[in-house]
């Protein structure tokens, strides 16, 4: 029922904020296992290995390193390292790939300043080699500030270098998108994966979609290139029939699906001819990314525990 799929929701993010709880379940057999579905290795050259069979069915990709709520300069500074080292890595092997980055990766939860500066260097380096970086959106509390420095990096760096995402949730993205389409951001259209009070953020699912549903259409009116990121074939289909209505050429506009998510939706879209974009993530701070997936689906959570019983 819906409140015991929003318990159980309720109850994952909880447990995603347990340091403790994700240094015993990162270790678990069974843990790890269903983990490998959504994410692609713990080091780049896995990554690599994925994005490559990817592009085999023609699909595109979006590199995440995993790592998010970062507490210290130091470790930001690795992180615009890694993020260096993978536009390098991207072009050498020459696989069809941008990248994806969070702010609170760049240190937003404790200098703001900060994370500009690290966000700054790597789109640099992606403007440098022609390449692209998505700046993730991540909960409510962040949106003012990430869109604040996604407008900063697009006037320094220009429209093909660096997009932000609205999540259909929130109460405000309507008037986001409009606002992001006027300025020529591109845009990545989510549900949004994040628990969220109802001041801010749509409590109804039914609300959420019509919400997606309304956006899409602000997107696919405004001539830019958005990415129209779900795995709902209700979603998928609003925005076919969104783009027929208007005469948009395939390619107008890509769609985007998580990694190990609904392969044969993504290879049909494929096949039809549309663009499709896969979002690879990998590191070893999987715990959060892979904490959201499950609360997503309540049917993930009870394929883990039936093979944490089973041993
Ligand atoms: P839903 O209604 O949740 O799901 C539709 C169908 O998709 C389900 O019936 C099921 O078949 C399948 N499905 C969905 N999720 C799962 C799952 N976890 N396991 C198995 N099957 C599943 N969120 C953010 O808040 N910020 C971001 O920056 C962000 N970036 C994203 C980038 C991409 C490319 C994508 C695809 C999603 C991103 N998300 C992000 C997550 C997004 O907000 C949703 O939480 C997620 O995509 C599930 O919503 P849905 O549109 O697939 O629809």
């Amino acid at each position: 029922t819906a409140d015991t799929t929003h318990l159980s929701r309720a109850a994952l993010h909880f447990l995603a904020r347990k340091p403790a709880l994700k240094d015993v379940a990162t270790r678990l057999g069974p843990f790890r296992r269903l983990a490998s579905r959504f994410i692609a290795g713990e080091s780049m050259e896995e990554a690599l290995d994925a994005v490559k069979a990817l592009g085999a069915k023609g699909l595109m990709a979006s590199f995440d390193h995993l790592n998010e709520a970062v507490q210290t300069p130091e470790e930001t500074r690795a992180e615009v390292r890694e993020y260096q080292r993978l536009l390098h890595r991207i072009d050498a092997v020459g696989v069809r790939a941008n990248v994806s980055l969070k702010l609170t990766q760049c240190g937003l939860l404790f200098d703001e300043a900060l994370a500009l500066e690290n966000a700054r260097t790597v789109v640099a380096e992606a403007a440098a080699r022609d390449s692209f970086v998505r700046i993730d959106m991540e909960d409510s509390s962040v949106t003012q500030v990430t869109l604040d420095i996604v407008r900063q990096l697009r006037a320094e760096f220009g429209e093909p270098h660096v997009g932000a995402v609205l999540q259909s949730a929130l109460r405000r993205t309507e008037q986001d998108a409009e606002d992001l389409c006027a300025q020529r951001i591109r845009i990545r259209l989510c549900k949004g994966a994040y628990l969220e009070k109802p001041d801010v953020a749509f409590p109804d699912k039914r609300d959420v979609d019509a919400s997606f549903i309304r956006s899409m259409r602000v997107l696919l009116d405004s001539g830019v290139y958005h990415g129209i990121a779900t795995h709902d074939e209700r979603m998928i289909e609003a925005t076919l029939d969104h783009a027929t209505r208007r005469g948009l050429p395939r390619g107008a506009f890509e769609f985007q699906m998580l990694y190990g998510i609904r392969r044969d939706l993504q290879e049909r879209l494929v096949r039809e001819g549309h663009p499709v974009r896969i979002y690879v993530p990998y590191g070893r701070h999987w715990y959060p990314y892979f904490m959201r997936r499950l609360a997503e689906r309540p049917a993930n959570l009870g394929f883990l525990l039936r093979n944490l019983v089973r041993g």
